[in-house]
């Protein structure tokens, strides 16, 4: 099946202007922003500017450019966050919840960037 996206989602409202959001990176392909509800010190979220539903959707038809773009959008946040290791940061955690059971809310492609505090382990045990 398709991707359908939805374009009133609350992310492509956000890059419409719709709703405003707090910045932290403007690129040609890319914004990302402080999560509206923080789970650590720092999460951000990175998101592309075209319409893509979830990280396989991008990562199958995004250009390269776009991917590109991205990619060094999120080493650049971890630089400014302090978060990645090569800036003496302590490390972090990259998230894309997708679909039903990865239990994602807004369907627009993003990136979670954790960081700044201990995480613990990846998925609860169940
Ligand atoms: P997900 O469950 O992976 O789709 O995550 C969606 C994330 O978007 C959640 O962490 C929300 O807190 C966040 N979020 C929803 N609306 C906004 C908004 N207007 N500005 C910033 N973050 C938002």
């Amino acid at each position: 099946m398709p991707y359908a996206y939805d374009d009133q989602n609350i992310f492509a409202r956000i890059l419409r202007g719709e709703i405003p959001n707090d910045t932290v990176l403007e690129t040609e392909h890319t914004l990302a922003f402080n999560d509206i509800q923080p789970q650590a010190p720092v999460h951000v979220l990175v998101i592309p500017r075209g319409p893509y539903v979830c990280y396989d959707h991008f990562a199958a038809e995004a250009s390269e450019a776009e991917i590109v773009d991205f990619v060094r959008a999120t080493a650049e946040i971890c630089r400014m966050t302090g978060v990645g290791p090569g800036d003496g940061g302590d490390g972090y955690r990259v998230v894309a919840n997708t679909g039903k059971n990865g239990v994602q809310d807004v369907p627009h492609f993003h990136l979670h960037i954790l960081g700044g505090r201990l995480l613990g382990p990846m998925l609860p045990k169940t």
